[in-house]
């Protein structure tokens, strides 16, 4: 069966050359019972590792069935050790932390059995070895001779045709020692055993052949008895772990180690903890710079802020806005959008009184004053702002009930309409551009919009069919109501006469047309009046012809109508920013246009520059986590080695080794994941509450934990990917004894 002509084993070590064996000449066959003996160190592990083809021969040749392998790969070897080979160690090489019955059971899976078939075969084995009462006890527990007749009985469960004993009995008493050679004996009927013993009188009455070497030579073949003669077949074992029983394993193995686990596992929490808690920093940082930003158009730069226009360029009507109101994400609505925008001056020269805000409708102020009350009349006013603020602050109690008057877009007081301020509310501003806020009613807020709009347009007048601009600092073709011109008619200076035609424009028509970003209106008139220094004032009770010849009278009413308009944009106010994209794509489908404030922020590069350093800072991180993780788990899996030179001893390929080693890992990283994952939802339903989990709670987003999952079980490959090249790099023998 095998056979070795002149096979020569050299041990290469910092290149220092130790013989092994040199020059053996064997031929071993079925049915022999084989005693090699001689002294320590003369050779004859070394022998049998070769025969098991767990290590490598240098010189000579070894036939198996009349086959050279001298050109066999690992995977030959590999394939040749799971159809002919079981090894008994002197060490035993059990997985110390499985019971008896999972040792017996892993050959069995590793030659492809089901569960199910494992366990019956192994509870049969365990039987004829004795042990059935230390089933489930780990093999860490047992006795030596114990540990023994598991590892014959999981040699027994590979049903291979040679059985190869390095010394079964060294570490035995001498009882022992008697049982497991007569339980080998009792086996080796049509098998070829092969067993190393210092002690030749334990077997003497068994053996078949007597093997002696000295110095790594073969000293003596003797042989004792006659060997029956019998033709085996032999069936190559092509069954391989099913993929049930790698994840049972490599789940197995996760766990069965409690200190290794708990280790590992605290590798990854730590990775875990450290790589989201450092992506939610800089998304956090992504987040105040972007809020930081501002913009040349807009001063309400909350980033939930939506700015809709009809895409039909209607104006809002009620429904719109109980529509909107239903959208749950939405916090606020503000109709009348454009004074978001709009600073407005409080000014009283007198007591010296200056502030500058936004104005806002008080059914959007929903907290209590912190002096005086809130608005009710219409010419009464609340102020917020910071308490730092002068007037606000240190003369909070001058200004209450003191009135003040709106700047008008020239920058003078506008003493029409006189407002009071009513209640002072102290809160700080949100972000550095921000100014104070005005809290006012409907009827401060129309005259304001009716202002704007105004001072928005563009006015132009089309006269004989030519277009005039009408400016507000330039009395020529500037409109001006009067509620002495009737509907359709309008007043113009005699001074015009000469470009009509008899130098006369009555009855001519004149277009006034007014244009701004939201909407287009235009009135027809007809010339009823020209007026002169003579008679201006009789006419439209206007004295001062000088400063005012040149301007155009129309009806007061039709005046207002060109301003006062409904709203053509409206902004909303969402619950949180992480709603934006979501809500806009709706409001889009549904006749609106929209428009994001956030993504209208200028930030300078700042932006930009910062999810660059997140993508280099975030990639250093990672490959150092990656580095720490692998060689904490390195030298925490270093006592695996032997785990694994086991399992190949017992016939499993690299590639399943290392599947296993995988599994292992990917159960322990996703269970660090997941619990943390478990922690953040406690800290969501705040059972915990620490600030680094609340962060992470509110900037990452569900692509970023699946990135991070991703990265997380990416480094868990990597890492065994790297070890189990280091651990498999070298035939199994030498993974056995290898520092890692
Ligand atoms: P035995 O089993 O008969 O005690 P071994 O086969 O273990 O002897 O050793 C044979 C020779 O090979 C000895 O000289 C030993 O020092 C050497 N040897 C064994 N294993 C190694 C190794 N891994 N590296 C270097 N030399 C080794
Ligand atoms: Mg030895």
């Amino acid at each position: 069966m095998i056979t070795l002509k002149n096979v020569s084993k050299y041990y290469y070590n910092k290149g220092i050359i130790a013989i092994g064996f040199t020059k053996v000449n064997i031929h071993l066959e079925v049915g022999e019972f084989v005693a090699i003996t001689g002294e320590s160190g003369s050779g004859k592990s070394t022998l049998l590792n070769v025969i098991s083809g767990l290590d490598s021969y240098e010189e000579g040749e070894m036939y198996i069935n009349g086959k050279e392998t001298s050109h066999y790969t690992e995977r030959d070897f590999e394939e040749y050790r799971r159809t002919y080979i079981s090894n008994i160690f002197q060490n035993f090489n059990l997985v110390n932390s499985y019971t008896v019955l999972q040792n017996i059971e892993l050959v069995l899976l590793i030659h492809g059995a089901s569960q199910k078939d494992a366990k019956k075969r192994a509870l049969e084995l365990i039987r004829k070895v004795g042990l059935t009462k230390y089933k489930n006890t780990k093999a860490s527990k047992l006795s030596g001779g114990q540990k023994q007749r598991v590892a014959i009985a999981r040699a027994l469960a590979k049903e291979t045709p040679i059985l190869i004993a390095d010394e079964p009995t060294g570490n035995l008493d001498v009882k022992s020692a008697r049982d497991i050679i007569q339980i080998l004996h009792d086996i080796s009927k049509d098998k070829l055993v092969i067993i190393v013993t210092h002690n030749y009188d334990q077997v003497k009455d068994y053996v078949t052949r007597k093997i002696t070497m000295h110095d790594g030579r073969i000293l003596e073949d003797k042989k004792l008895l006659p060997i029956s003669w019998k033709e085996i077949k032999i069936d190559l074992d092509e069954n391989h772990l099913t993929i049930f029983s790698k994840i049972r394993l490599g789940v197995r193995n996760a766990f069965n180690i409690i200190p290794k686990f708990l280790l590992v596992f605290l590798v990854y929490l730590f990775v875990v903890t450290a790589v989201i808690s450092e992506y939610a920093f800089f998304l956090k940082q992504e987040y105040t710079s972007s809020k930081s930003g501002y913009n040349n158009f807009f001063m309400d730069t909350n980033d939930t802020r939506l700015i809709l226009k009809k895409k039909d360029q209607t104006s809002f009507n009620e429904e719109d806005y109980q529509n909107l109101d239903k959208i749950k994400e939405v916090d606020y609505i503000i109709e009348n959008d454009l004074l978001l925008d709009t600073s407005v001056g409080l000014r009283n020269e007198e007591t010296n009184f200056y502030f500058d805000g936004i104005l806002y409708d008080v059914k959007n102020f929903h907290a209590t004053p912190d002096l005086g009350r809130l608005p009710e009349n219409d010419n009464e006013i609340l102020l917020a702002g910071s308490k730092d603020d002068y007037y606000l602050g240190y003369q909070a109690k001058d200004i209450l009930n003191c009135q003040v008057y709106l700047q008008d877009m020239f920058g003078s007081e506008n003493k029409d309409r006189p407002l009071t301020v009513v209640g002072i509310f102290y809160e700080e501003p949100t972000n550095y551009y921000s100014s104070g806020k005005i809290y006012a009613n409907t009827v401060v807020l129309e005259n304001l919009k009716f202002s704007i709009n105004r001072e928005y347009s563009d006015i132009k007048i089309l006269f004989l069919n030519h277009y005039h601009n009408s400016y507000p600092y330039d009395i020529h073709y500037q409109v001006i109501p009067s509620d002495r011109v009737m509907e359709g008619e309008v007043y113009i200076s005699g001074d015009l006469n000469y470009l009509c035609k008899k130098e006369n424009c009555l009855g001519e028509s004149l277009v006034v047309d007014v244009d701004n970003l939201y909407y287009q209106d235009s009135l027809t008139l007809q010339v009823t009046q020209t007026y002169t220094k003579k008679n201006m004032e009789n006419l439209l009770g206007v004295k001062d012809y000088e400063n005012q010849n040149g301007a155009i009278y129309i009806n007061q009413g039709q005046y207002q109508s060109l301003f006062d308009k409904e709203n053509y944009q409206s902004s909303i106010f969402l619950q949180d920013v992480k709603y934006v994209e979501e809500v806009s794509e709706k409001l889009e489908n549904s006749g609106y246009n929209v428009l994001k404030i956030k993504d209208t922020l200028v930030t300078g590069g700042a932006l930009e520059a910062l999810k660059i350093i997140r993508t280099i800072i975030t990639s250093i991180l990672v490959i150092t986590l990656f580095f720490i993780a692998y060689f904490v788990i390195r030298i925490i899996l270093k006592s695996r080695n032997i785990y694994f030179g086991t399992i190949r001893i017992l016939g499993s390929t690299k590639k399943e080794a290392k599947q296993l080693l995988e599994i292992e890992l990917f159960t322990v990283s996703n269970l660090a994941y997941f619990i943390f994952l478990g922690i953040l939802f406690l800290q969501h339903k705040n059972v915990l509450n620490l600030a680094f989990l609340a962060t992470i709670l509110k900037y990452l987003s569900r692509i970023d934990y699946i990135i991070l999952y991703l990265i997380i079980n990416g480094m868990s490959y990597f890492i065994s990917l790297r070890f189990a090249r280091k651990i498999f790099k070298n035939s199994a023998m030498s993974t056995m004894r290898e520092d890692v």
